[in-house]
Formats: structure tokens, sequence, C-alpha cells
């Protein structure tokens, strides 16, 4: 059986595996010290971009435009730049066992791959409606995306079956922005969600009611509190229908799920320490084994602004995640210290002409200021979550960059406030005077 052995083995191919790919290289690395070993066929891209311009029927994103690290603005990592660089791109190769104590990796086709030290990278899963038992749910037609083969299997239905009808399951930002990105394809689409409004790990109801209003105007039909119980197919096995609980049945094309993720960590089980449903680490992306480190949405880490242990499923900590994971790997060789893991929530999204962005954490009370009407041509408006006192988590719609880096130090300063009445009204104002 072939053995390859490597001092750095990066496990995944996603966001936060070709960030620590660019941290190694700036690190100097030999030729032949780094594998990275990804199921993927292609080398880490941006994976935000599957859920917008890579679906646009105009502007639309294709590989090789948005490999990593293109997203924060830096340098283009194409497979050239892999080789180049002395780190082994293993691509289409899956993993499917892990042994921490003999430090080996064997992928499905039997190849064992050792390594001295491992960054567990592997991501998420999507859930799957089939995962839950709900009937029909393994009808054609029926998508998921988290990976780009999935995103090519969507856009070829979309390109296959013209004016046709679509319904979104999922209220969350996966569900907003396909339900957008298909609506912008022409097609017909509904968007059905249990939940009483959309996004609701984030948004309050005051934000949802834009969005929803928003989108209803740009003919989604928005279909709240509906829990989706099966799937009705044709002949040839495709989806027709899909039924709601309430008794409503929504004719359907294309069905896209987006109901939620979950880490994967089941190569590690009972070998690593976990918490959260993540792999638990230190502020170092350390986790309980010597010498295996786990970064992105894989980890749980201490978020050391709130005191806490938490688990993030966003870009913007995967890629730093990453760079601290190596960071520290170096410093601990040479025998040097980095600093803790500092980290300010971010998250972001985009579909249609809107773009929002949020920092901080959505705890407390909170309160809604500028123009969130959905019908107004000038809409910018924003969040505030104060809690005991303090202003720790910001939202903005619209925001210019400076606006944006503004409600940033908000939720980093926390700064204090006198009562949310007068935030309401200071609005941007108060963000602009921390
Ligand atoms: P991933 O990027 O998922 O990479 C994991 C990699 O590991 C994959 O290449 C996978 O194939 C590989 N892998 C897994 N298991 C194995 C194995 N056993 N063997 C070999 N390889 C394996 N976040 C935002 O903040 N803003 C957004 O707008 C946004 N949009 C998104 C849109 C979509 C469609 C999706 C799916 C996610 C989006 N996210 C967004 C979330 C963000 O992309 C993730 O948080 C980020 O990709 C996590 O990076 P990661 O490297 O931990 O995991």
């Amino acid at each position: 059986m072939a053995e390859k052995s490597f001092k750095y083995v990066i496990l995944g191919g996603g966001v936060a595996a070709g960030y620590a790919a660019r941290e190694f290289a700036k690190h100097g690395v030999k030729l032949g010290e780094v594998a990275l070993i990804s199921k993927e066929a292609v080398a880490p891209y941006e994976r935000p971009a599957l859920s917008k311009a890579y679906l646009f029927p105009e502007g639309t994103a294709r590989l090789p435009g948005f490999h990593v690290c293109v997203g924060s603005g830096g340098e283009r990592l194409l497979p050239e730049w892999y080789m180049e660089n002395g780190i082994s791109l293993i691509l289409s190769t899956e993993i499917v066992k892990a042994d921490l104590a003999s430090k080996t990796l064997t992928s499905s086709a039997g190849i064992k791959f050792k390594y001295q030290t491992l960054i567990i990278a592997t991501g998420s899963t999507v859930l799957r409606l089939t995962d839950f038992g709900t009937p029909g749910a393994d009808a054609k037609n029926i998508f998921y995306l988290r990976e780009i083969d999935e995103a090519d299997a969507l856009v070829a239905a979309i390109k296959a079956k013209k004016n046709s009808k679509a319904v979104v399951v999922g209220g969350g930002y996966i569900g907003l922005e396909l339900s957008a990105a298909l609506r912008v394809n022409n097609i017909d689409v509904s968007m059905v969600f249990p939940e009483p409004w959309c996004m609701p790990r984030l948004f309050t109801a005051g934000i949802a009611a834009f969005y929803e209003g928003y989108y209803t105007n740009k003919g989604v039909n928005v279909i709240k509190g509906a829990l989706v119980v099966g799937f009705e197919t044709n002949e040839n096995g495709e989806v027709k229908n899909v039924k709601l609980k309430d008794g409503r049945v929504l004719e359907a094309d294309i069905v896209v799920v987006g109901v939620g993720a979950k880490p994967l960590t089941q190569l590690f089980k009972g070998q690593v320490e976990e918490d959260k449903g993540g792999i638990k680490t230190d502020a170092f992306f350390k986790t309980s084994v010597s010498d295996v480190y786990a970064v992105g949405d894989v980890a749980t880490f201490p978020m050391k602004m709130y005191g806490d242990i938490r688990r993030v499923e966003h870009v913007d900590h995967a890629r730093k995640s990453a760079e601290q994971a190596v960071k520290a790997i170096f410093a601990s060789e040479e025998e040097k210290s980095v600093g803790e893991y500092e980290y300010l929530p971010f998250f972001y999204s985009r579909s249609f002409d809107l773009s929002w962005q949020f920092y901080g954490d959505n705890v407390g009370e909170s309160v809604v200021f500028g123009d969130s009407s959905p019908t107004s041509s000038s809409h910018k408006f924003g969040s505030y979550w104060v809690k005991d006192g303090q202003v720790v988590g910001a939202f903005l719609e619209s925001g210019s960059p400076e606006e944006n880096k503004a409600i940033a130090k908000v939720a980093k300063v926390q700064p204090p406030a006198d009562s949310l009445d007068k935030l309401a009204t200071e609005g941007l104002t108060f963000a602009s005077k921390v």
C-alpha cells in the first residue's frame, strides 16, 4: 500500500486550508514539507461565491476567478502557486480514516499519509432532508449547496428549466441568497421556513421585516412559519410538488435546501476532545492531541472578547483561524510565542442589490435605526444590540466601507449607551463618534 510522508498536513481544501497554505508559504517551507489533501477536485476557493455570483446569469463568477485568497483582497492561489511554493496539492482524495495516535491518515484509495503536524480543516457538511426522513427527499432536482460540483448541478438545472418554479427550503443566509439568485435567473421562487421570520439566528423581527418586504417586492413568495413535510415526484422521479404541514402544496421544478450544516468531525470521534459540536481548541487552535490543530468551521475555540467558547461558521474566522494556527505552529517550533486569538465576530451577506455586515454579539436588547422601509429607494438602516448598558453588536445594511468600519469599531469598543431611543435617533452618528 502506498505511503507518503509530510512534515505538515492540512486536511481539507476549503477556505481555511487555502489560507493556511498561504501562511505556510509566508514562513518559507521547504519543498515537499507541506501537503494539502482535499476531496474536492479543485484548489481551495472562496466558498461564499457559490451562493452569489456563481449562480448569476450575468457577471458570472467561475474558477479560476475566485480561488483563495481573493476574497480578502489577497493573492489568487492558482494550482501553479502550490507547486511554486513547494506545497503538494493532493486533490480528489477523500480521507476515510484518521489515526491520531500513529499520525496517519488513510484515503479511500488506501493511500496512507503520515504527518508530524496535522491541521484539521474539514469544514462542514449540509444537513439533508433525507437525514430527517422527509418523504420524497431523495427526488431528482432537489439540490444542496456546499461544494462546487453541487453549484454546477444547480446551474445546469437552472439552464435546463427555463421559466421554472423553485422552492427554497430554509430562511437562513443560504436560503436568502439562493432565493435571490434564482429570482435573478427569472425563476418563480417561493422561500419556505418554519420560523416566524427569516435569519432568526441573527435578525430581529425589525431587521427581518425589511428583507421579507424587499424580497416580496422582487417577486419572491415568502412563506413563513411553514414546515416542509414531503415531496411528490413525476414519472421520471423528478420533484414536482412540495408538501407543507398546513396542507398547502407548492409546485416545484427545482428545490434548493439550506437548512443548516454540521461540522465534519466524524473522522476524529473519540480521539480528540470535542465541545459544542466541534473540535475543542485553545486560543492557538491546538486541540487536546499534541501536534494536531483544528481551524475554521470545525473548531470550537475560546472567544476571548466574550469569555466563552464558540464555534463559528463564517468565512472571516476560517481565514483568520488558519493563519493563527500556522503562526502558532512556527512559534512553538522556534520556541517563540504568538498572541492569543482575538476575534471580533464578523458576518456578511449579499443578495439582489443589498449588502449587510454584522459585527459583535447579537445579545441583549436591540433597536433599529435609519430608513428600513423595503419600498424606499434610499433604504439604509442598521441595528445596535445593547447589553448591560454597553453596545455589543452592530448591523448595517447598505453601508459604505467607512460606515462599516465605524460599526465594527462600535462592536469592538463596546461604548456605553444611555438609551435605546437615543441610539435609534442618532443611528450612524453614534458610530461615527466612537
Ligand atoms: P470549507 O470551506 O467547507 O472546507 C472544507 C474542505 O474540507 C472542503 O474542501 C471539503 O471537501 C474538505 N474535506 C472535508 N472532509 C474531507 C475528507 N474526509 N477528506 C478530504 N477532504 C475533506 N460565510 C460568510 O461569512 N459569508 C458568506 O456570505 C458565506 N456564504 C456562504 C455560501 C455558501 C454556499 C456556503 C456553503 C458557505 C458560506 N459561508 C459564508 C460560510 C463559509 O464559506 C464557511 O464558514 C467556510 O468555508 C469555512 O471554511 P472551512 O475551511 O472551515 O470549511
